[in-house]
Protein backbone atom coordinates (compact mmCIF):
# COMPACT_ATOMS: atom_id res chain seq x y z
CA UNK A 1 0.00 0.00 0.00
CA UNK A 2 2.92 1.78 0.78
CA UNK A 3 4.46 1.34 -2.49
CA UNK A 4 2.01 0.64 -4.56
CA UNK A 5 -0.12 3.33 -3.50
CA UNK A 6 -3.96 1.26 -3.80
CA UNK A 7 -5.86 -0.58 -1.40
CA UNK A 8 -4.99 -4.25 -1.27
CA UNK A 9 -8.44 -5.27 -0.20
CA UNK A 10 -10.91 -2.82 -2.56
CA UNK A 11 -8.33 -1.56 -4.91
CA UNK A 12 -9.09 2.04 -4.77
CA UNK A 13 -6.14 4.10 -5.18
CA UNK A 14 -7.56 6.55 -2.54
CA UNK A 15 -4.93 6.14 -0.21
CA UNK A 16 -4.02 8.51 2.95
CA UNK A 17 -0.43 8.18 3.43
CA UNK A 18 1.41 8.09 6.49
CA UNK A 19 -0.63 9.54 8.83
CA UNK A 20 0.06 9.21 12.46
CA UNK A 21 -0.89 6.80 14.70
CA UNK A 22 -2.23 8.11 17.93
CA UNK A 23 -2.71 5.96 21.43
CA UNK A 24 -4.42 7.54 24.05
CA UNK A 25 -4.46 7.00 27.92
CA UNK A 26 -6.25 8.93 30.37
CA UNK A 27 -4.25 10.22 32.77
CA UNK A 28 -4.56 12.08 36.08
CA UNK A 29 -4.96 15.69 34.05
CA UNK A 30 -7.07 14.42 31.58
CA UNK A 31 -5.78 11.88 27.96
CA UNK A 32 -2.10 11.90 27.11
CA UNK A 33 -1.48 11.13 23.57
CA UNK A 34 1.49 8.79 22.56
CA UNK A 35 2.53 7.68 19.08
CA UNK A 36 2.42 3.98 18.95
CA UNK A 37 5.31 2.44 18.68
CA UNK A 38 6.73 -1.44 18.35
CA UNK A 39 9.78 -2.50 20.07
CA UNK A 40 12.14 -5.37 20.29
CA UNK A 41 14.23 -6.33 23.67
CA UNK A 42 17.83 -7.66 23.08
CA UNK A 43 17.74 -9.34 26.67
CA UNK A 44 13.70 -9.98 27.36
CA UNK A 45 14.65 -12.43 30.29
CA UNK A 46 16.74 -9.15 32.12
CA UNK A 47 14.88 -7.67 34.48
CA UNK A 48 16.79 -4.67 34.06
CA UNK A 49 17.91 -3.20 30.50
CA UNK A 50 16.36 -5.42 28.55
CA UNK A 51 18.19 -3.71 25.95
CA UNK A 52 14.57 -2.43 24.13
CA UNK A 53 14.39 -0.99 20.86
CA UNK A 54 11.62 0.51 19.18
CA UNK A 55 10.37 2.93 16.35
CA UNK A 56 6.81 4.72 16.14
CA UNK A 57 4.58 3.43 13.02
CA UNK A 58 2.69 4.57 10.74
CA UNK A 59 -0.09 4.11 8.79
CA UNK A 60 -1.79 4.07 5.50
CA UNK A 61 -5.33 4.10 5.51
CA UNK A 62 -7.80 3.55 2.51
CA UNK A 63 -10.38 6.52 2.24
CA UNK A 64 -12.66 4.04 0.22
CA UNK A 65 -12.96 1.06 2.57
CA UNK A 66 -10.97 1.84 5.95
CA UNK A 67 -8.42 -0.32 5.39
CA UNK A 68 -5.32 0.28 7.79
CA UNK A 69 -1.59 -0.82 7.08
CA UNK A 70 1.09 0.28 9.43
CA UNK A 71 4.53 0.19 8.83
CA UNK A 72 7.21 1.43 11.37
CA UNK A 73 9.22 4.20 10.54
CA UNK A 74 12.81 2.83 11.07
CA UNK A 75 12.97 -1.03 10.79
CA UNK A 76 16.13 -1.35 10.60
CA UNK A 77 16.39 -0.29 14.29
CA UNK A 78 14.50 -3.47 15.41
CA UNK A 79 16.22 -5.78 13.23
CA UNK A 80 19.68 -4.69 15.00
CA UNK A 81 18.23 -5.63 18.18
CA UNK A 82 18.34 -9.01 17.23
CA UNK A 83 22.16 -9.38 15.52
ZN1 LIG B 1 -9.81 -0.12 0.42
Amino acid sequence: MKFTNKCPKCGSSDVIADAKAIDRTRGGSGSIETELTVATFRKPDAVLFKGQQNTSLSAWVCAACGFVEFYADSPKTLKMATA
